[in-house]
Order: structure tokens, then C-alpha cells, then sequence
């Protein structure tokens, strides 16, 4: 799950890591009260779940979504051109984001920008600190051109961020003297936002040196670990749902694992390993998927019937592929949900399916019974060309 960075400032505040005041405001008239209650030079941003706004362009042509300007009037006036708009940044894809909020903050002098970061280290099981004097730009681009200047320092997850590691991450930024303290300190605070609310990542691009020698974070990107969320009420309660993929939104409210992908041919799958193999397997008998879906180990029919009605709602699916191994999911259970939810939306796209394993044999009664046109598949390769020669054959 991600947030905004206006909601990631709350959580700077609670666990102590300096930045900017300023606020959310959803209107262009809320905008400038805010400006007004700040004072002085002022900063107005975008509020999507993306990077790159301040490179960003808004489909109506103004560019930018993050702009810096002088009195409350002005921040009314971008704050009018923002809201409500679209913005493309190289993070959003060519369709964009609708801002519906902005911050207003106020502006930074900055004498220097860089890079902080925690993640979490795959190889190593362990969060990974990185940090970089590049601040400002894509870290990937540095990664790419000058690798040279990214440093990477893992974290034993047992101890902790270590007040050694602080201080080296903090001299290889060139932070010394009182400024290595307010970094060691920022750092050390950071890291216990991270382990406390289960992020999978903290993005601080950038954390800004002022010339008058302080240290504030300028932005952030949070990720948090959706199987932790059970365990942070204050982290769901910052979820913005306006967002995310409406399909995806529909799919987590029935506990189904579903992404949705570019493709044509919708799959239902139980299971993420053969979900993952189903894909592969349609794009190797030559189609493309438009979705990830797993239904789970122990699927209700509601679940498949909320499945179905969520891949049917989705205008680019042309074919269905429904992969079942039965090991704990009854596959009646599932026949029945797929009987029930055509019924219900009246299918009218090919629809392959493959049963195996927990009664089959009661599944495919259900199936056949059921006067519902669609094809089985012998196996998952057979099925697999079936779906696509179906889909080839209506488009
Ligand atoms: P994004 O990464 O989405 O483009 P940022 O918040 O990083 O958005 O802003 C882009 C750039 O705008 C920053 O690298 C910084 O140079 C400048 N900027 C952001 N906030 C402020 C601020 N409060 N004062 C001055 N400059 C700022
Ligand atoms: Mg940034």
C-alpha cells in the first residue's frame, strides 16, 4: 500500500524526522488560506501516488507538479490548475493521475540535495540503507551513469541501525560536524518508522541541506507491506482508494490476489505459483494475459463468483482461462461459482477451463450440466492454445 506524501509528513512528525511545515488543502480557495497561515516563500505540490511530479506535465499543458511560488494569491492560482486536472509523470504512464489534493508548504533554500532510502534487501532478508550525494534525480539514473556514488549498507535486522552506520552514512553524504548529528538522528528515527509500521520502503529524494546548515526531508515515497496491515489501523486509515486500480479495490474486498495486467485473456487461477505459470503459459501459446488472479487455497463460491464479475466489469477481456488444481479447493466449488456468476452476468466471451485434483469428476458434472458454453482443456498447454485459438477467432 502506498500513501501520500502529505500523510507521509504526519508520520515524519510522530517519529521525529525535521522537514517543512505546510498541509493538505483540497480546494484552490483552502490552498491560499493555508499560504496565507505560512508565510513567506512557498512551495505547492501535486498529491499522487507517483514520483517525478516535479518534471511532470498536466494533460491541459501546464507544466510541473511541483511549483514554488510567492504570495497566497499565486499558490491559489496553481493550486486551480492542479486540482482536478491530470498529471503525467514517467511513474504514471501515459493515461496519468487526477490530482484531487495539493500541499502547500513552504519553499526550502537548498544548498544541497541527497538521497536516502530504506528497503528491504531480498538477497539478504535484511532492510537496505541507500543513500547518495545525488539527490534530486531519478536514483536509477544514478545507479545507471555513476554507481560509483551510491552507497549500500545492510542492516542486521536483530540489532538494528547502528549509531556507527549512521555516522559513516552521514560522512559519505559529506554531513559533518552538527550536521552529521541532525543527520545520525533523522536517520535512527527513520529506521524505527520503518520497522514500526512494516514499511517495504521509505524514499527520501530529497533530504536537503539549507544554507543556514539544517537537514529536512523534502519528500517521500512510503510503501508499506500489505500482509502487515492487519497490525497498523493508522497506516489503512491513510489508504486513499481514489488512487489504486478500481479492480484491484473490488478484489481486495473479497480477499483475492488480483493485479490487473495489459493483456486480453483474463485468468482465474488458485493458487500465485500456477497463477504465474498460467500466464506464462498463455503468452507462450502466443496470447497476452490481462490480469493476475488467485483465488486462494480455499476459495468460497463468493469468491469466484466476485472473481468472475471482476474479470466480465474489465471492457478488454475477450477470453477467460480458468486453471484450477484441486489439493485443498474443492473443484466443484469452483464449477459451481463459475455456473452461478455466468448466469449472473451473462456470459457471452470464450471461456476455456481446466480442472484437476479434489473432485473433479463432481466439477465436471456441474460444468456439463450447467448448459453453459465453454471449452475444457485436456491439459494446461491444451487449454492454454484453446483460450488463445478462441480469442484469435472473435477479434
Ligand atoms: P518529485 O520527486 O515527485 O518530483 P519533489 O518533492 O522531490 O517531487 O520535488 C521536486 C523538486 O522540487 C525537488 O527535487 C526540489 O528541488 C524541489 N522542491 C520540493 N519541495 C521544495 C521546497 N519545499 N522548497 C524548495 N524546493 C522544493
Ligand atoms: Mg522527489
Amino acid at each position: 500500500m502506498n500513501i501520500h506524501e502529505f500523510q507521509a509528513r504526519e508520520l515524519f512528525a510522530e517519529f521525529g524526522v525535521a522537514t517543512q511545515p505546510g498541509s493538505v488543502a483540497h480546494t484552490a480557495e483552502e490552498a491560499k488560506n493555508v499560504a496565507a497561515g505560512l508565510g513567506g516563500k512557498l512551495v505547492v505540490k501535486a498529491q499522487i501516488h507517483a514520483g517525478g511530479r516535479g518534471k511532470g506535465t498536466f494533460k491541459s499543458g501546464f507544466k510541473g507538479g511541483v511549483h514554488l511560488c510567492e504570495t497566497p494569491a499565486e499558490a491559489k492560482e496553481i493550486a486551480s490548475r492542479m486540482i482536478g486536472e491530470v498529471l503525467v509523470t514517467h511513474q504514471t504512464g501515459p493515461e496519468g493521475k487526477e490530482v484531487g489534493k495539493i500541499f502547500v508548504g513552504e519553499a526550502v533554500d537548498i544548498a544541497r540535495e541527497l538521497y536516502f532510502a530504506i528497503l528491504i534487501d531480498r538477497s539478504t532478508s535484511s532492510p537496505v540503507v541507500i543513500a547518495s550525494t545525488e539527490g534530486g534525480m531519478d536514483i536509477e539514473t544514478v545507479a545507471e551513469k555513476s554507481p560509483e556514488k551510491i552507497l549500500r549498507l545492510i542492516v542486521n535486522p536483530f540489532l538494528g541501525l547502528m549509531p556507527y552506520q549512521t555516522r559513516l552514512i552521514a560522512a559519505s553524504l559529506g554531513l559533518t560536524g552538527p550536521l552529521m548529528t541532525q543527520a545520525s538522528k533523522l536517520f535512527t528515527n527513520l529506521y524505527r518508522l520503518f520497522i514500526e509500521r512494516d514499511c517495504s520502503m521509505v524514499e527520501i529524494n530529497p533530504l536537503v541541506v539549507t544554507p543556514d546548515g539544517k537537514l529536512l526531508a523534502l519528500d517521500a515515497k512510503f510503501n508499506f507491506d500489505d500482509n502487515s496491515l492487519y497490525r497498523q489501523p493508522s497506516i489503512i486509515a491513510m489508504r486513499d482508494i481514489t488512487e489504486e486500480d478500481p479492480r484491484e479495490v473490488e478484489a481486495s474486498k473479497f480477499g483475492l490476489n488480483y493485479i490487473g495486467l495489459d493483456g486480453n485473456i483474463a485468468c482465474l487461477v488458485n493458487g500465485a505459483g500456477l497463477a504465474m505459470a498460467t500466464m506464462d503459459i498463455i503468452q507462450h501459446a502466443g496470447g497476452m494475459p490481462a490480469n493476475f488472479l488467485d483465488v486462494g487455497g480455499g476459495a468460497t463460491r463468493e469468491q469466484v463468483t466476485a472473481a468472475f464479475r471482476i474479470i466480465l466489469a474489465d471492457k478488454s477481456v475477450k477470453g477467460i482461462f480458468v486453471n484450477i488444481f484441486g489439493g485443498i479447493m474443492d473443484c466443484n466449488i469452483i464449477a459451481t461459482g463459475i455456473v452461478e456468476a455466468a448466469k449472473e452476468t451473462g456470459l457471452s466471451i470464450p471461456l476455456v477451463v481446466r480442472l484437476e485434483g479434489n473432485n473433479v469428476e463432481a466439477g465436471k458434472k456441474t460444468l456439463a450440466e450447467s448448459g453453459l458454453k465453454l471449452e475444457s482443456g485436456e491439459n494446461i498447454l491444451d487449454a492454454a492454445h484453446k483460450i488463445v485459438a478462441a480469442v484469435k477467432a472473435v477479434a
